[in-house]
């Protein structure tokens, strides 16, 4: 790709809690962004032909995992970004790939709780944005209170660049301040796809108005960049041309967030919107390089997609099974190019595979590409081993491995047990796709009962596979209660040995460590060091030390749920010249291991999910009263008008059931998100229990 088509690239999403809009806006941009047709190469032209002839059978989708449109001089890549937080994971993944956001506010609501957390998710990820406030047309919209609230709730610096004309059911334009122009709306239904809007000075009765606005736009744009800012306090002309780029420039560096409006569902609006993610939102080049490790050498690698030489190197971010085409691997290629068909290598999997065929989701087609190049985002139809998160490489002399994406473990999990033998085998293919699909969601067997156990992050979560285990697959099966994932961790410090010595006749075995245990946070996993000196322990055994002690770990002394959170140090030992092997060495490990976490204090732990419940203020009462019962700890609590919305941090354990009981005890009228935080203690009383 050349500069000029990385430079006018967009790789984003929009950003929203549920509700908010963000499929309206996303459907009316590719509705005028969406309908250019642009045929590959002129040999595709056939095999364009035969998929779209697939896509009149199946319908038109508007939702894959990327979706690419065309807007003047701009490719926009639109990276699918759920607007549900329980689905942390999705949001993880698709905010690792994206360069920048529109995030959408409700005009009347404005930043509510749930809008809280992907903002500050997309902090996270350094992702520059800009907002738009949808919904201008409802009652009670209001522009300039919808953008205080993104000062005040997200602690961020908001600037408009747009004014609405008129509100609520008399909003039928805006004013953009940085050109100084106006766009009327006129009709009410649905325009012609190319038809944008009439554009015009601003009105007379709106001129103080305006000055106000662009004033308060310059100078915070100003401050941003030394040279404007003397040239503001000096009194002297700014032009569009430097304001426009000194507010790009903050925009990528994260110094202030440009703020727009309109109505999706009314088409207004958004076109202006599709010129800001040209004008503010960062191409490829504009974000830092990517980092990775080589894989022959493990040293840090940077890969630039401007630079003519560097190999690919792409990111596998979803899979999907299309029943019609098969498996879908999409990825961000961050270097290089490859050429469909290609032999590729899986730097994480550390195996070539074949590339397939590379196809690019337009709006309403899908279009076969030749070559996917550095800063696109295509998907591949014929990866076999390629899954979430792994690396793929032109091969494997230059191969790097990028950084993943990391998926939390499932914290609960359930068994599931088909009716008959033909559901068996539909429950096997549905449950390889699915958990191909969701890095969060697992199976595994249980050899003593024989059952099949699939796991997730929350009760929702799996809800909503087994319903589509149940409806896509066809599958009749019955599902179990659900089980709370446990973790087992030690609260104190301890040393203990690990002595395994047989002597029984000819050869002997001989291994013997000491080792020390202590706590770590939460999150912090399980470190293993060795700070044997001397020799006491010979080098080349020590990892098997580290095996044996981490065997151990997988079953703590409570209940035998994996251990998490320790730190375990090899300190000191002996070996025999002639009996000490590394099957000595690794159950000697075992064995310290084993006494240390009896020693240690051992405690339980569970997970604990972060809850936000949004109700009308008569029941508060009632969902406070549950959650008392339900052990939580609230939080928060804070009302505007008469919604009330409560955080609160409840152990899993104690939410199963949630949906149903606050369906019932507000009449269905409150909503709820909930997603994992992370394992606390269980109190002692209930360990016994547990
Ligand atoms: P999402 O959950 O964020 O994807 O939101 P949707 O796009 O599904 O919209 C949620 C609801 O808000 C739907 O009923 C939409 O019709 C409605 N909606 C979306 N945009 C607008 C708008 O601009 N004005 C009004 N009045 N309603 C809207």
């Amino acid at each position: 790709m050349t500069n000029d088509l990385l430079e006018n690239t967009r790789n984003i999403g929009f950003i929203a809690h549920i509700d908010a809009g963000k499929t309206t806006v996303t459907e009316r941009v590719l509705y005028f962004a969406g309908r250019i047709y642009k045929i590959g190469g002129v040999d595709e032209g056939t095999t364009a032909m035969d998929w779209m002839a697939q896509e009149r059978e199946r319908g038109i989708t508007i939702t894959s995992a990327a979706t690419t449109c065309t807007w003047k001089q701009y490719t926009i890549n639109i990276i699918d970004t759920p607007g549900h937080v329980d689905f942390t994971a999705e949001v993880e993944r698709s905010l690792r790939i994206l360069d920048g956001g529109v995030v959408v506010f409700d005009a009347v609501a404005g930043v509510q709780p749930q809008s809280e957390t992907v903002w500050r998710q997309a902090d996270r990820y350094n992702v520059p944005r800009i907002c738009f406030i949808n919904k201008m047309d409802r009652v009670g919209a209001n522009f300039f209170r919808a953008t205080d609230s993104i000062a005040r709730r997200l602690n961020a610096n908001p600037v408009a660049i747009q004014i609405p004309i008129g509100e609520e059911d008399d909003f039928r334009g805006v004013i953009d301040l940085v050109d100084e122009r106006a766009f009327f709306y006129e009709e009410d239904g649905p325009p012609a796809p190319d038809k944008g809007p009439r554009e015009g000075p601003v009105p007379e009765e709106m001129i103080e108005e305006f000055r106000n606005y662009r004033n308060v736009l310059v100078e915070k744009v100003a401050e941003t960049d030394d040279e404007l800012i003397i040239k503001y306090l000096e009194d002297e002309e700014i032009s569009t041309e430097e304001i426009k780029r000194a507010l790009r420039r903050a925009t990528l560096d994260y110094k202030v967030v440009p703020v727009m409006c309109g109505t999706a569902l009314r088409h207004r609006g958004i076109q202006p919107l599709l010129d800001a993610i040209g004008d503010y939102l960062p191409s490829p080049l504009d974000v830092p390089p990517t980092e990775g490790k080589s894989y022959s050498t493990g040293e840090p690698v940077e890969r630039h997609p401007n630079d003519p030489d560097a190999p690919f190197a792409a990111l596998a971010f979803k899979t999907v099974s299309d029943p019609y085409i098969g498996r879908l691997v999409y990825f961000r290629a961050y270097s290089g190019s490859a050429a469909s068909g290609s032999m590729v290598f899986n730097a994480t999997k550390g195996r070539r595979e074949r590339l397939g065929r590379l196809v690019q989701m337009h709006a309403n087609r899908r279009e076969e590409i030749g070559e996917v190049k550095a800063g696109q985002i295509v998907a591949a139809v014929g990866l076999k081993t390629t899954t979430t998160g792994d690396t793929i490489c032109g091969s494997r002399d230059d191969a790097t491995v990028l950084e993943t994406i990391t998926f939390p473990d499932p914290v609960v999990s359930v068994a599931i047990e088909p009716r008959s033998r033909a559901d068996q085998d539909r429950l096997s293919d549905s449950l390889t796709h699915l958990s191909d699909e969701d890095p969060t969601f697992r199976v595994t067997y249980d050899d003593e009962t024989g059952q099949t156990i699939i796991s997730g992050m929350g009760e929702l979560h799996l809800d909503i596979i087994v319903d589509r285990i149940k409806r896509e697959y066809n599958v009749e099966a019955n599902v179990g209660r659900p089980r709370v994932a446990y973790r087992e961790t030690v609260t104190g410090a301890a040393r203990a040995e690990g002595r395994f010595v047989r002597q029984t006749g000819g050869h002997g075995q001989y291994g013997h460590v000491w080792m020390e245990i202590e706590p770590l946070e939460r999150g912090g996993g399980i470190q293993f060091e060795s700070r044997v000196t001397g020799g006491s322990v010979p080098t080349e055994f020590i990892p098997a030390v580290e095996e044996g002690a981490r065997e151990a770990l997988a079953s703590g002394p409570i209940s035998g749920f994996p251990v998490v959170d320790a730190k375990l140090t090899l300190v000191d030992g002996s070996y025999h010249e002639v009996d000490s092997s590394k099957v000595s060495f690794q159950i000697a490990g075992s064995m310290a291991a084993k006494s240390l976490l009896t020693r240690g204090k051992p405690t339980l732990l569970e997970p604990v999910m972060k809850l936000e419940v949004v109700t009308p203020g008569e029941f508060l009462g009632d969902v406070l009263g549950d959650l008392g019962r339900r052990r939580a700890q609230i939080r928060n609590i804070e009302g505007v008008g008469d919604v009330q919305s409560v955080r609160a941090e409840i152990p899993l354990a104690e939410s199963f059931g949630y949906a149903t009981a606050m369906r019932s005890l507000s009449q269905g009228r409150a909503s709820y998100t909930m997603e994992f935080d992370n394992y606390v203690e269980v109190p002692k009383e209930l360990v016994e229990s547990a």
